[in-house]
C-alpha cells in the first residue's frame, strides 16, 4: 500500500486526530512532521480519550513505529508531561515504539516566555499565540539557535552550546522585555527533569524511515492544523510557524526522498477557528452558541471557545489546492443533525465583488460570506454505517460539497468513536 498524509483542509481541528486513529491499523509507520504541543489531537479508543499534542496516534496500536520527525518543535518539558498522561493510562511507550529523530530541535525554557512576552508588547494586536513558544522556537530554527535532539549525547559540547545560546538570548530577555534572565541552573534543572527523560527514544530517524520504505512499509505522516494555519499559504500572520502542507512530510519527516501517493484532507461539515484573524464565514449569537455546545467546540490544549461557522467552500477548495487533496473526510456530520436549514458560505463578496477564489490575505478582513441554506434532516445518523442509509438531505448535502471542492469524500464521519464512520470507496 502507499505512503499517506493525513492533513488539515481548514484552519485546523477538523478530526485529523480521529482519521489516523482509524486508519493507523493499515500502516507501519506514523510520522509526525511539523509544530508542537500549540495543538491537539483528540482521539476515543478503547483505552479512553486522550488529548494527544507531539505523540504520534500510532501510539495506541500495537506494533506500529511512531516517528517525531526533524520538522516538530520538540518541548522536552510538555512532552515527558505528555508521555506520563498516556502512559498513566496504560499505553505502552518505548524506544520501539517511538522514535524522535535526532535533528529535531528542542524547543528551549525561554521561548515559551518570548512568546508570552511579544503577545503582551502587541496588545491588542496580538496574533492570537497559545504562548507554548512556537513562533520564538521556529524563528530561532531558522537563525540556527537552537539544540538538535542528538546533542544530548555530547554533554560537554552541549553546555558550552547552551551556555552560547544563553548569552545571547538573556540580551533579549532583559534588555528588549525587562524580564528576568536564563541562568545555566535553570537549564540544567531543565537538562536533568525533561531532557534526560527523552534521550531513549533519540535516534536516526532518517535511518528508520529509509529502513521501512525498502522494506515496503507503510508509511503514514501526520499534520497538525491546516491549510490555512500553513507559514507559506495560509492567511499570514494568523498562521502557525511550520509548514502544515502535506508537500512538507516527507522533509519535516526526515526522508525528503520520500514519495506521498495519497493525501487524505480533512474537513468538517461545519467550519472553526480559534484565536485571532480573519474568518469570513462566521456565525454569533445563538446559532453559533448551539453550534458549539452541539459540536463540543472548545480546544483541546488551550481549552478556548473555538469561532464557529458554517462549511466555508471558498476557504476548503483552496486548502484542498494547496494540500493537493487525493480524497477527502468529511468529518462531524452528526453535529449538523439538529439544524433544520444548514448554512454553507458559497463565495465572498470582496470590494463589491463576488468570488468564489479565496483572496489575498490583507483582502480576507473586508470580505464578506454569502450564504446559502439547504434543508437539514433532523434526524440522529450517528449510528449510520452507510451512505445509502444516510437520510436523502444528508446525501445532497455531501454530494454537493464534493462537487464544489472537486474532491472524492471518500470518508464520512458521524462520530467520535472509531466504528462511527461511512467508507464511500
Ligand atoms: P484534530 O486536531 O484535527 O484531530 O481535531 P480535534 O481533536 O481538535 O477535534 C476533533 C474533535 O471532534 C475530537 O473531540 C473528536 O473526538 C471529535 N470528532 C471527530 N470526528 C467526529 C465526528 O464525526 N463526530 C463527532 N461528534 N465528533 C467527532
Amino acid at each position: 500500500m502507499a505512503n499517506c498524509a493525513i492533513v488539515g483542509i481548514n484552519w485546523g481541528d477538523e478530526g485529523k486526530g480521529r482519521m489516523v486513529d482509524l486508519l493507523t491499523e493499515d500502516y507501519d509507520v506514523v510520522v509526525r512532521f511539523q509544530g508542537g504541543g500549540n495543538a491537539g489531537h483528540t482521539v476515543v479508543n478503547d483505552k479512553g480519550k486522550f488529548a494527544l499534542h507531539l505523540l504520534p496516534s500510532g501510539i495506541f496500536r500495537d506494533g506500529v513505529v511512531n516517528i517525531l520527525g526533524n520538522g516538530v518543535a520538540l518541548d522536552p518539558e510538555s512532552f515527558v508531561r505528555e508521555m506520563q498522561n498516556v502512559t498513566e493510562k496504560g499505553v505502552s511507550l518505548t524506544p520501539e515504539n517511538l522514535k524522535i529523530s535526532d535533528r529535531a530541535s528542542l524547543l528551549l525554557p525561554w521561548h515559551r516566555d518570548l512568546d508570552a512576552l511579544e503577545e503582551m508588547r502587541l496588545a491588542d494586536k496580538q496574533y492570537g499565540s497559545t504562548k507554548q513558544g512556537i513562533a520564538p522556537f521556529y524563528s530561532d530554527k531558522y537563525q540556527k539557535k537552537t539544540i538538535l535532539a542528538g546533542e544530548l549525547f555530547y554533554p560537554e559540547e552541549l553546555r558550552s552550546h547552551l551556555k552560547d545560546l544563553m548569552e545571547w538570548k538573556n540580551l533579549t530577555l532583559t534588555r528588549v522585555y525587562n524580564a528576568p534572565a536564563v541562568t545555566m541552573e535553570d537549564l540544567e534543572a531543565w537538562l536533568k527533569n525533561a531532557c534526560e527523560k527523552i534521550k531513549p527514544f533519540i535516534c536516526d530517524t532518517g535511518e528508520v524511515l529509509k529502513e521501512a520504505q525498502k522494506n515496503g512499509k507503510r508509511i503514514l505522516f501526520e499534520a497538525q492544523l491546516g491549510s490555512l494555519r500553513d507559514l507559506d499559504f495560509g492567511i499570514i500572520p494568523y498562521t502557525t510557524s511550520s509548514n502544515t502542507i502535506a508537500a512538507y512530510a516527507p522533509i519535516g519527516a526526515g526522508c525528503p526522498s520520500l514519495k506521498v501517493d495519497d493525501i487524505v484532507g480533512v474537513v468538517k461539515a461545519y467550519s472553526t477557528c480559534v484565536g485571532e484573524g480573519p474568518f469570513v464565514c462566521e456565525m454569533f449569537g445563538e446559532e453559533a452558541d448551539k453550534l458549539r455546545e452541539a459540536g463540543d467546540e472548545f480546544g483541546a490544549t488551550t481549552h478556548r471557545p473555538r469561532r464557529v461557522g458554517p462549511l466555508d467552500i471558498v476557504a476548503t477548495r483552496y486548502g484542498v489546492e494547496v494540500q493537493g487533496a487525493t480524497e477527502i473526510a468529511l468529518t462531524k456530520l452528526d453535529i449538523l443533525s439538529s439544524m433544520e436549514q444548514i448554512p454553507v458560505c458559497t463565495h465572498y463578496i470582496v470590494n463589491g465583488v463576488k468570488t468564489d477564489r479565496f483572496p489575498f490575505p490583507t483582502l480576507l478582513n473586508s470580505a464578506e460570506p454569502v450564504i446559502e441554506y439547504f434543508d437539514g434532516w433532523m434526524t440522529d445518523i450517528s449510528g449510520v454505517r452507510r451512505f445509502e442509509d444516510l437520510p436523502a438531505a444528508a446525501q445532497r448535502y455531501i454530494k454537493y460539497v464534493e462537487e464544489q471542492i472537486a474532491c472524492p469524500i471518500t470518508y464520512v464521519s458521524v462520530g467520535p468513536e472509531r466504528e462511527s464512520i461511512i467508507l464511500r470507496k
